[in-house]
């Protein structure tokens, strides 16, 4: 034993620095920086400087904590988008941006200040401060979207308190303001007291509250007809949960079409819905009451009035409308415009008046009668006492209910008339199309992903109310209009909003509160109404929602790069209502038409168990710190294997399955990589004249580019994982690269059979790696530095390498049909060559010696391929043709096994010079 050869030396084992172990977290931080020296974002803007355009833009991330799977869902997302077009070709600029102004840093710039140091810092300070926060996160921000591997230009992002980017509102609030689409108005509004600020609905939290829950009677003022003949006092029984809103009440509402009938009891005779009488008594606890003739319907009591409950000398009315319900209540709504958007509509609808009693801190002015100067939380107890003194009151108590909270602060808000900037959805200046109706009409030339979207945004349009775009507080952008101090008339003209957007853009919005508008505004600039002079700016700021809706104009229009209409705007199924719908009204205000030429929407991320992802549920992962342990590669295969038309679902575990998938698509790799070391261009075979399996795989790696770029070009990211996954595993790993080893290990080094198997390899490993580098942004260069430099054409980096294509071959229809059979009946083999090796007949496949029994068609393709034995990795295969199904026995293969190859040989010896091996290796040894 001690002379045999090393045959070990003769063959052309595997060899690669490639490492099988990835290493990802430590390895990924080395080319974040090398892009960054080589300026890949400029590089791959300069290769494509003459190819068509594709913009995405970014939408913004509210600089504020740190990112974490949603925002790395999103960015990712947009990096593969972005990378795949740019290898497609494409001139595909991204811009990431972010959302710098807004409540909730002002809100942590107030907490870092307290409220006493709060009280002795200038506007201008506090919105020093705001900006260094602001600025410090976006920082944060940056570097971990880089972390993650994002493309992008983050030497110059676009920052919505940029100069530029404040003047791009003026503009397009002038253009609006213009066609009559903004007015100043009156309107309920959701208003937290401690914030001191109007919310919006995107800034609701709907969360249980224990009410009060009282009846109340109303006495008419004088006896209704229906009850004329009656003793009693006759009085409308209302039902609120809101005691406070009482001094605003003007009206009680009911239902049109409702039965309503007067109960007598305790000598009052209380006019409610038949519907609820019993209700009613239950939860007064009446044990003995008589329901009176006559039944009425609501609109015959229509216009009387009553005594309001709680100012004297005062009436109310009754009026009918279609929001009263008979499931609670007493089918008599209280009704105080000013307190509700039903109330309203119903109160804009009979011109009814709209007191509001209630200030800004949520007390009672002197409109409060008995009450003001009480909160409304404080006034709610003395109200009901106040009632039940009186003998109004006809029951009281406790309701749980869903009540609306302040997105910031948790408190509950209340809803309050207050003057407004809105933006109105259907009034427009003459000649001008209501936005709604415009709106409408843009988003139906917009293409919307995945499809069933465009209804969820047409539905919120179509329904959503004017757009109150004014917020009281200070970290944002001044609605850019002036009062007259003398009349209170609104100062707004093409003038003074060009004066205000040079301010801005000179000096940016923070001169709106330093300076005085005469330093500004054109001479002469005077009330249209008075002729005043002196001119006060507006207090309110801008909703952050219409600011980075007006990216279109600070950013697409600004950037010589950049485009509007974008092509893609792409985000979270929340931006429906926040980002996708301001981009929309803003866009269609000020130029009539969509800001972007189709929209994809993305679920939100949840926990392994569809949960929301919260602190308080501990169910959070942070994207940086699986980067840092995991890799950053294992993120960006997350969100590629994700169906985003639905949650997308996000746990250790899954993280783990992920982390598998990966090290199958590594290994493909390395295997690849670790067989072309001694390749050269040069050593190419041509596709005809292939081995029959190398030319059917490069087939197969045709169709799977041809698949990969469908799905790419639809956005199915998880179908280019699942093709790319699958390849790796059925195409490659499980038949070719298997079937392929004995021939690349034991062949001739530069045998043709070899070259062959090699040019498909690397054509293989060119496609694939380019395949997969949209989502492994930092294996795939890793892969490309390892690829011998002559298949790299010296380009330096996989991002700037195109796009694979392939011709189709001729013959690729009968290969793949040939192949078709040979797959099926191996998998029969597969399965035999397992029970025999189980039952001891044999232990290597190569020992097999195979019959297969199949119909007279399998036979004949099964016939027609060379090296069967080979490509089932058997010792040696007999056919037979029989109708049936395919049948196979397994014995053992006559001959010896080769101490080279190991596979078992009958012609062992046959060569003299070579006596101990096959006659292959014979031949390998020989040159
Ligand atoms: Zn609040
Ligand atoms: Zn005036
Ligand atoms: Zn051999």
């Amino acid at each position: 034993m001690a002379d045999r050869p090393d045959y070990k030396q003769t063959m052309n084992l595997p060899e690669t620095d490639f490492p099988m172990r990835a290493n990802l977290a430590a390895r990924e931080p080395g080319f974040v920086e090398r892009w960054d020296e080589m300026d890949i974002y400029r590089l791959s803007l300069e290769a494509n400087a003459d190819g068509p355009v594709f913009i995405l833009h970014d939408g913004p991330p509210y600089a504020n904590g740190h990112i974490h799977m949603g925002t790395a869902l999103n960015k990712v997302f947009k990096d593969l988008v972005v990378k795949y077009k740019t290898m497609r070709g494409f001139f595909s600029p991204y811009v990431p941006g972010w959302d710098c102004h807004g409540q909730p840093i002002e809100h942590q710039v107030e907490k870092n200040l307290g409220p006493a140091k709060m009280k002795e810092t200038s506007r201008a300070q506090i919105r020093r401060l705001c900006r260094e926060y602001a600025l410090s996160f976006v920082k944060i921000q940056s570097d971990e979207f880089q972390r993650l591997g994002v493309r992008g230009d983050f030497k110059d992002p676009y920052l919505t308190l940029n100069h530029a980017y404040e003047a791009g509102n003026v503009r397009i609030f002038k253009a609006m303001y213009d066609k009559g689409l903004i007015y100043k108005g009156a309107k309920p509004i959701h208003w937290c007291v401690r914030c001191h600020t109007a919310l919006a609905e995107a800034e609701i939290e709907y969360s249980d509250e224990v009410s009060d829950s009282i009846y109340v009677r109303f006495e008419f003022t004088s006896r209704p007809e229906p009850w004329e003949d009656r003793p009693e006092p006759v009085s409308v029984l209302i039902w609120t949960t809101t005691p406070w809103t009482l001094p605003a009440n003007v009206a009680v509402t009911l239902s049109e079409r409702a039965d309503y009938v007067g109960v007598l009891v305790d000598g009052q005779v209380m006019v409610m819905a038949e519907a609820l009488v019993e209700q009613v008594a239950a939860a007064a606890g009446w044990t003995d009451y008589e329901v009176l003739p006559p039944r009425v319907k609501g609109a015959a009591l229509a216009g009387l009035t009553y005594h309001q409950p709680v100012h004297d000398n005062v009436m109310g009315v009754i009026i009918t409308g279609d929001h009263v319900e008979l499931t609670t209540g007493s089918g008599a709504v209280h009704t105080a415009p000013g307190h509700g958007e039903d109330d309203y509509l119903v109160g804009q609808k009979f011109n009814l008046p709209m007191p509001m009693p209630v200030d800004d801190d949520g007390r009672f002015d002197v409109g409060g009668g008995p009450f003001a100067g009480l909160s409304v939380h404080e006034a709610n107890p003395v109200i009901i006492d106040w009632l039940r003194e009186r003998g109004t009151l006809i029951a009281a108590g406790k309701i749980l209910h869903s009540y609306p909270h302040c997105w910031r602060c948790k408190r509950p808000v209340i809803f309050r008339a207050t003057e407004q900037w809105f933006v109105s959805m259907d009034r427009a200046a003459e000649g001008v199309r209501p936005l709604r109706d415009a709106a409408m009409e843009a988003i139906g030339q917009v293409e919307w992903i995945p499809g069933w979207s465009v209804n969820r945004m047409a539905s919120m349009v179509g329904d959503r109310p004017d757009w109150c775009i004014s917020r009281q507080r200070a970290w944002g952008v001044p609605i850019p209009v002036f009062s007259c101090v003398k009349c209170g008339e609104t100062v707004a003209t093409p003038q003074t909003f060009d004066a205000v957007i040079e301010l801005f853009e000179s000096e940016g919005a923070d001169a709106w509160f330093t300076k005085s508008p005469s330093e500004y505004l054109p001479a002469g600039t005077a009330c249209p109404r008075c002729g005043g002079t002196d001119l006060k700016p507006e207090d309110d700021i801008l909703d952050v929602w219409f600011e980075s809706g007006v990216s279109h104009t600070s950013v697409l229009e600004v950037r010589p790069e950049l485009r509007r209409p974008a092509d893609l705007y792409l985000e979270g199924s929340d931006q429906h209502r926040g980002w996708f719908q301001s981009s929309l009204l803003t866009s269609v205000g000020a130029y009539g038409e969509a800001p972007y030429r189709a929209v994809l929407t993305c679920g939100f991320v949840v926990d392994g168990d569809g949960r929301k992802m919260s602190k308080s549920l501990g169910n959070t992962l942070s994207p940086i710190d699986i980067a840092g342990t995991s890799g950053a590669d294992i993120v960006r295969l997350w969100v590629a294997s994700s169906d985003y038309s639905q949650d997308v679902s996000v746990s250790r575990e899954i993280l783990d399955r992920t982390s598998e998938a990966y090290r199958r698509i590594r290994n493909t790799f390395r295997f690849l990589l670790s067989n072309l070391y001694d390749f050269d261009v040069a050593d190419a075979v041509a596709v005809e004249e292939m081995v029959e399996l190398d030319r059917y795989a490069m087939v197969r790696l045709a169709d799977l580019v041809r698949e990969v770029t469908a799905a790419y070009d639809e956005w199915r990211f998880h179908a280019v994982y699942r093709h790319i996954y699958e390849y790796c595993g059925a195409d490659l790993s499980s038949f070719y690269l298997d079937v392929l080893k004995d021939r690349l290990y034991a062949d001739g080094a530069n045998s043709h059979e070899r070259r062959s198997a090699q040019t498909v390899l690397a054509a293989i490993l060119g496609a694939m790696v380019r395949l997969v580098a949209p989502i492994l942004t930092f294996t795939s260069e890793e892969i490309w530095l390892a690829v011998p430099e002559a298949l790299r054409d010296g380009v330096p980096s996989v991002q700037l390498s195109g796009w694979p294509s392939m011709t189709t071959d001729p013959i690729a229809a009968d290969l793949r049909s040939a192949y078709e059979a040979v797959l099926e009946v191996r998998d029969v083999v597969t399965k035999a060559l397992e029970d025999a090796r189980n039952a001891g007949v044999i232990g290597k496949s190569q020992e097999a010696s195979v019959a297969i029994t199949a119909s007279t068609d399998v036979i004949e393709s099964l016939q027609a391929r060379p090296d069967l034995a080979d490509l089932f990795i058997v010792g040696e295969v007999s056919l037979s043709s029989e109708a049936g199904v395919t049948q196979v026995s397994i014995a053992r293969a006559a001959g010896e096994k080769c101490p080279r190859c190991w596979n078992i040989r009958t012609d062992i010896g046959s060569n003299a010079a070579h006596p101990e091996v096959c006659a292959r290796c014979a031949k390998v040894l020989e040159r």
